[in-house]
């Protein structure tokens, strides 16, 4: 199995490098998978080490990547006994006209060979591990290895996107182009866009990604137009590009240089069937001040939103979670920080963390009431701030309205009263001004806000189902 792994690499690796040099740096040099996720070299000497990490871990460690999915640590070991082995170093293997490397190297065979092999162990005892990094090419190109399809839960909320985002990467510019994710924070637009690239990535290795946020976009326009390397730029995103990800795309609305350039990419690329795909917090045509001929564009191909996870995909997520970290969930823990953090995916995985910290600090098992200890502060925060809006919100849901019928002038009882317990419970629990809130509703008056507030008031002591709904609404908006 773990040989297996390592004649793929080598396989791979040797239709990526010359013949001369396969043979020079490769052939007979000892590899083995010591543990999971670590690959040992047996290298003759120093020198070769160096030229193989200068010139080959970052490609060795792709390979690795791109064939298993995981990160492995490439260690490099010295065996001097292996030099007689190595063709590098027969003098009837170096051609003139190759490399002064490859000489370079013969000269350092020589010096390791006439060191005293009895002074020298025979296994270098000070190996020069890499850092256990992702590798950097992935990196380089801005991913983040840990977000893959692989760990990505799928539920009700997100399974359309999900479904998307893998017709993209499975046959690129051919099902949806382009891909417009949208949602809100915290809800994993930035892991699918990264599990894209990095699965096209794996299939097309040669592909030049580029990935980019789009307040990077920003500056690289920016630092473009500064000093004069707009033709980079230019040849960066549209020549030299075959893909394109861009995350937080609604971060260009506003700048007028940025939304001009990104317009000719993205023109550049859509005819050259060049698959873009984007995320926003929002829908095209609610990101205030983009450009129409952008929003028109962005909804070109397929847009998907990413909902908030509802109860069993955040019991999914947690256990998900727990189980990559090794972290020892009960049922009723899992199912308590489930039911109390709602919003999104980000704060669900940073109470999980909290929570498991804690307990190992404190060297005490993960229960329930640990969890609300742990837990008791922050889930304040996670209640969602109240506000006009908020509130607004919460109400039209609750009586099945749109926001508009709250900010409407019509007068019909059925949207007369939510409107009047909308601005009782702004006016109540909030400090806002009664002009204010005639602005906010519409632009109404403050006087009618002043006779709403009045009204509801008299009605809670007199009608049993206004206070009723008065008192459950409270209730969901945490008051
Ligand atoms: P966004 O870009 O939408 O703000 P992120 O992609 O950064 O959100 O996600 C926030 C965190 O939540 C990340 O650590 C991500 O791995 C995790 N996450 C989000 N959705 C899921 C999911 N469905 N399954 C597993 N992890 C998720
Ligand atoms: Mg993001």
């Amino acid at each position: 199995m773990n040989n297996e792994i390592v004649s793929k690499v080598l396989d791979s690796l040797r239709t990526k490098i010359s013949d001369f040099n396969y043979k020079n740096w490769f052939q007979n040099l000892t590899w083995q998978v010591s543990e999971p996720g670590k690959v040992q070299i047996m290298v003759p000497s120093r020198f070769v080490r160096d030229w193989l990490m200068d010139h080959y871990l970052e490609l060795i460690k792709f390979e690795f990547f791109r064939l298993t999915e995981t990160e492995h640590e490439i260690i490099f070991k010295i065996n001097k006994k292996i030099n007689k082995n190595l063709e590098l170093f027969s003098d009837n293997q170096k051609p003139a006209t190759e490399s002064k490397a490859a000489s370079k190297s013969d000269q350092a065979t020589n010096v390791a060979g006439s060191e005293a092999p009895q002074t020298v162990p025979a296994v270098d005892s000070s190996p020069r591990s890499t850092p256990k990094l992702a590798s950097k090419l992935i990196q380089n190109m801005g991913f983040n290895s840990k977000y893959q399809f692989s760990n990505y839960v799928v539920g009700n909320s997100n399974q359309l996107v999900y479904a998307a985002c893998k017709a993209v990467a499975t046959q690129p510019a051919r099902s949806y182009n382009p891909l417009f994710i949208y949602g809100g924070v915290g809800l994993g637009k930035t892991h699918l866009l990264n599990s894209i690239g990095l699965s096209v990535l794996k299939q097309y290795p040669n592909w030049r990604i580029v990935y980019v946020t789009g307040e990077k976009f920003t500056n690289e326009v920016i630092s473009a137009i500064r000093y004069g390397k707009a033709y980079e730029m230019r040849k960066k995103y549209r020549d030299n590009c075959d893909m394109l990800l861009i995350d937080d795309i609604q971060f260009i609305a506003g700048k007028e240089r940025t939304m001009e350039e990104f317009f000719h990419t993205f023109n550049t690329l859509y005819e050259s069937r060049k698959q873009i795909i984007m995320t926003s917090d929002q829908l095209p045509k609610n990101i205030p001040n983009l450009e129409e001929r952008l929003k028109s564009r962005f909804g070109w191909g397929l847009m998907a939103d990413i909902q908030t996870p509802d109860f069993e995909t955040r019991m999914a997520i947690l256990r998900k979670k727990a189980e990559d970290d090794r972290i020892v969930l009960p049922d009723d823990v899992c199912e308590f920080m489930a039911t109390h953090v709602t919003n999104n995916v980000r704060d669900l995985e940073g109470s999980l963390i909290r929570v498991s910290a804690f307990a190992s600090l404190a060297k005490v098992p993960i229960t329930l009431d640990l969890a609300k200890e742990v837990l008791r502060n922050i889930l304040a925060d996670f209640k969602p701030k109240l506000t006009v809006e908020n509130i607004q919100s919460r109400v039209a849901e609750f009586y099945n309205l749109k926001i508009s019928d709250l900010k409407s002038k019509r007068r019909h009882k059925n949207l007369a009263v939510p409107r009047q317990i909308a601005m009782y419970l702004c006016k109540t629990h909030l400090s806002v001004s009664f002009p204010e809130l005639g602005q906010k509703f519409g632009g109404k008056d403050h006087t009618t806000v002043m006779h709403a507030v009045r009204k509801i008031t008299g009605c809670l002591e007199s009608d049993v189902t206004i206070k009723t709904d008065v008192v459950d609404l409270e209730k969901t908006l945490g008051i």
